[in-house]
């Protein structure tokens, strides 16, 4: 090329920028429908939120709980069968290859007299799909915990070992998901990415907290973006594995626990609910130490001494509310040639999805593109908190 020579524009019906659940999803669903797309990733694949999550697929009994009954909880309703049908293999996205740490989560009440009342009440809302265990089918932890009668409730709600989500639906994508960095975006669909010109029918950003960077290039002023602060508690060694749960009066679960399998053997325990809202506001030291007296007080049977821990500390990043609570699903905002995506949660990919393509037949977008991908690097798959955590004794 001489240098007078204008330089290529690589053209694309779709570029999704943001290689978590949600444009993942997405790129899936739109390469399905014979889209020509690319996925850019800044980082890793995976990236922030999604694998930093306790990857519990909910059909909307979570949000029972938490009083908001309304709008979540029956949008979410519709989730877990369309996650099911593709794990089966017969839905939208072929998950045959994703793995579960749990195929159900429980309930159990965490608290004082009044906790055990506030899971009766909860499993009585959602008592089509939830059932009372007998003791001997309680999990191994509540089992051991002496004077402990439950009751305990199991949910049909599956628990994800996410990074083997984000494998499968990277696998269809090979050779579309690359690592590069955008530094200019037009609202006609044109963008900068790695000193390189692109152009799409469509620019789409799930790129979580990352959608802020995009309404700045994009010279948006008004508020379209809120983070809400956690920091999760990881502890370990863990013999038994635990999902679920623990309730209490508060509309907030005391703990929702996953467990999650060490290379070594046994579990890390990561602790999300009102002690990852709490930690937000405390100091790593400080949430352990927190984290470790709700233990103590939730399971004095355990030996709560010895355990190494480590917290992770994030944003759940989301649609602007003015009320600064969880947005009621699925999001997009648009500026012309441009969608900024929110799934909210990652249950919500596939729903998240439908309105991209609600749009799509709206302004009756087909495939029309036919370049190649981008010479880019190839975006590789993340690692879990535990997996790169500072652990440490308290
Ligand atoms: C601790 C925690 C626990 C959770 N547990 C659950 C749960 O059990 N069940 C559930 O349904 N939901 C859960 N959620 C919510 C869920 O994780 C998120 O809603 C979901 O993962 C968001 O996915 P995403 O793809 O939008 O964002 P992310 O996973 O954050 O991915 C965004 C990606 O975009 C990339 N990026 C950023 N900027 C750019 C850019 N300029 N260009 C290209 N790429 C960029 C990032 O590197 C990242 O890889 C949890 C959230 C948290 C924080």
């Amino acid at each position: 090329m001489t240098t007078t020579e204008k330089p290529k524009t690589y053209a694309y019906d779709m570029i999704v920028f943001g290689g978590g659940i949600a444009g993942l999803w997405l790129a899936n669903t739109l390469k399905r429908a014979n889209y020509n797309v690319i996925l850019i990733e800044k980082d890793k694949l995976g990236g922030v939120q999604t694998l930093a999550s306790q990857g519990m697929i909910h059909g909307g009994q979570k949000y029972v709980l938490q009083g908001a009954v309304t709008g979540h909880a029956s949008s979410l309703a519709q989730m877990p069968q369309r996650w099911n049908a593709s794990f089966g293999g017969y839905g939208e996205i072929d998950l045959t290859g994703a793995k579960f740490l749990s195929d159900t989560q429980i309930m159990w009440p965490a608290g004082s007299v009044l906790s055990t009342a506030a899971v009766m009440g909860a499993a009585k809302i959602v008592n089509a799909s939830t059932k009372k265990l007998a003791r001997e089918e309680f999990p191994e932890v509540l089992q051991e915990k002496k004077k402990f009668k439950g009751p305990v409730f199991e949910l049909p709600e599956k628990v994800l070992d996410v990074k083997s989500l984000v494998d499968a639906l990277a696998k269809k994508l090979e050779g579309r998901l690359l690592q590069g960095e955008v530094t200019e975006i037009l609202p006609d669909g044109q963008v900068a990415v790695n000193g390189m010109v692109m152009r799409a029918q469509l620019i789409i950003f799930t790129a979580g907290a990352g959608n802020e960077r995009a309404l700045e290039l994009l010279r948006v002023k008004d508020k379209h973006a809120q983070r809400r602060p956690l920091r999760q508690v990881m502890v370990k060694t863990m013999l038994h594995p635990l999902y679920g749960h623990g309730i209490t009066a508060n509309p907030k679960p005391r703990m929702t626990v996953t467990s999650h399998p060490l290379p070594e053997g046994g579990y890390v325990w990561y602790l999300g609910g009102a002690v990852a809202e709490e930690g937000a506001k405390l100091s790593d030291e400080e949430t352990i130490i927190f984290a470790k007296s709700e233990l103590q007080s939730v399971f004095p049977d355990i030996d709560w001494e010895n355990r190494e821990w480590a917290t992770w500390a994030g944003d759940r990043a989301e649609p602007y509310d003015a009320t600064g609570a969880l947005p009621p699903g699925p999001f997009v905002h648009q500026r012309g040639k441009v969608l900024m995506a929110w799934p909210t949660k990652l249950t919500f990919a596939p729903a998240l999805s439908d309105r991209v393509f609600d749009w799509l037949k709206d302004k009756d977008i087909h495939p029309i593109a036919k370049d190649a991908p981008p010479p880019l690097p190839k975006a590789e798959i993340g690692q879990y908190p535990w997996e790169t955590a500072i652990w440490r004794t308290v």
